[in-house]
């Protein structure tokens, strides 16, 4: 471990004062992030190939974010718990988000992160249909409060902390014979369209319109969890975008901050309309749409749209293949735009490997649910000359182990 650290004056108080849920954290410092890049202490420079997982969307310390950080910061922060002030930056941010979006996504519930996009989405589940059981994924990550972690799909990562949510299924994702799980008892189904932490799985054709023809059936409703996949990562701006099903509702955060922490719930105004009665305030949050974020989110998604992020993704995400598919190391590489999982023999490998990439300069991870692969998910602005030098480092590190 001290072989891939930093030696630095804060390393100590790191361990000392911060408290840590990783037994093993990187425990890299970082100084200055511009790009894709991040410096450390002693001008070590590292290469970010996972966007602080699926945040950095367009690197780090763009000029338009941090004007508009600048901009807000200098008018106002928070004013006051969130929906009932009118606040520029939450109104426009909507309106934009849902320009991109189809009918009937067109109403925006912003909160502060992933999970709790994953809590309302749930509760207003809930509240519509009058119904409790809710259906999840195998191997899905949905975040870390009660309700969010009752969906996921690994079992270690919640019998601790039992009980969470009762009726509560799990179906496999890809499996359509499992589709006959969702009933007229299920409140809602939680996807994620294509799954990340399970290792970047992607929808087989006609899985997810077979899910969506399901829960029409049943009066099941349909929520996507985009949260890491949104924002142009998997070569659209949002997954659901290149399957063509839209869900009743869309989970997003991560990008959605432009590097500032904000979620929000979309769904259609009918919808959303719930939570006014019954009970009124059926949802309620201090910080949802920091209006600093909504101006930073904003200018990033600006960013994406005016430069084509998107679409360039897959180009880009086919120049990674193209260089590292062939390796002898690499058993298999799955993924879409610039989100892959790269499989090597065994989970201890893979561990090495991303030790061994960080000595090289270059930041990778490995995925929760499926600990044998590497991710490659850099911020979308990575040019091609980069994207070189990347795999020559990748190359390299794979060399080492
Ligand atoms: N959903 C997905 C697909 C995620 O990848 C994550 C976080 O990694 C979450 C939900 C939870 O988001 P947060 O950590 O912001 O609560």
């Amino acid at each position: 471990m001290e072989k891939w650290t930093e030696n630095n004056a804060h390393r100590a108080l790191f361990f000392q004062h911060l408290g840590q849920t990783s037994p093993e954290p990187m425990g890299l410092e970082i100084e200055r992030a511009e790009g894709v890049r991040l410096f450390g202490p002693q001008g070590k420079s590292y290469m970010d190939l996972i966007s602080g997982v699926g945040v950095s969307n367009i690197g780090h310390g763009h000029p338009k974010v941090v004007d508009a950080i600048w901009e807000q910061a200098g008018a106002y922060s928070h004013l006051m718990v969130y929906g009932e002030f009118i606040q520029a930056p939450q109104v426009k941010y909507a309106e934009l988000l849902t320009s991109q979006l189809p009918e009937p996504l067109k109403s925006v519930y912003f909160v502060n992160s992933g999970s709790e996009a994953v809590e309302a989405a749930l509760k207003l589940a809930k509240r519509l249909t009058g119904r409790r059981e809710l259906i999840g994924c195998k191997h899905a990550y949905h975040g870390s409060t009660h309700g969010a972690l009752s969906l996921i799909g690994d079992e270690s990562f919640k019998q601790p902390f039992r009980p969470l949510l009762p009726a509560v299924q799990q179906i496999r994702f890809n499996h359509i014979e499992d589709l006959a799980l969702i009933s007229a008892a299920t409140a809602a189904v939680l996807v994620e369209p294509v799954q990340a932490e399970a290792g970047v799985v992607l929808p087989q054709a006609g899985y997810l319109e077979a899910l969506q023809e399901r829960c029409r059936q049943t009066g099941a409703l349909l929520i996507f969890d985009e949260i890491q996949t949104g924002f142009g990562r998997t070569g659209a701006l949002f997954a659901f975008q290149k399957y063509g099903v839209v869900p009743d509702m869309l989970c997003l955060a991560k990008a959605l901050g432009g590097g500032m922490p904000l979620g929000a719930l979309v769904t259609g105004p009918d919808l959303m309309k719930a939570w006014q009665s019954e009970p009124a305030l059926g949802h309620i949050t201090t910080f949802g749409g920091h209006p600093i974020c909504c101006a930073a989110g904003m200018a990033a998604l600006e960013v994406i749209l005016a430069q084509n992020l998107s679409e360039e993704a897959e180009e880009k995400g086919q120049w990674f293949r193209e260089h590292l598919a062939g390796h002898s190391r690499i058993l298999d590489m799955r993924g879409a735009g610039l989100l892959w999982a790269c499989r090597l023999s065994s989970e201890e490998e893979a561990k090495n490997f991303v030790r061994v990439a960080a000595e090289e300069g270059i930041i990778l991870d490995r995925f929760l649910f499926c600990g044998s692969a590497f991710r490659i998910s850099p911020p979308l602005t990575i040019d091609f000359q980069e994207i070189d030098d990347a795999c020559t480092l990748i190359v390299k590190a794979l060399e080492r182990i």
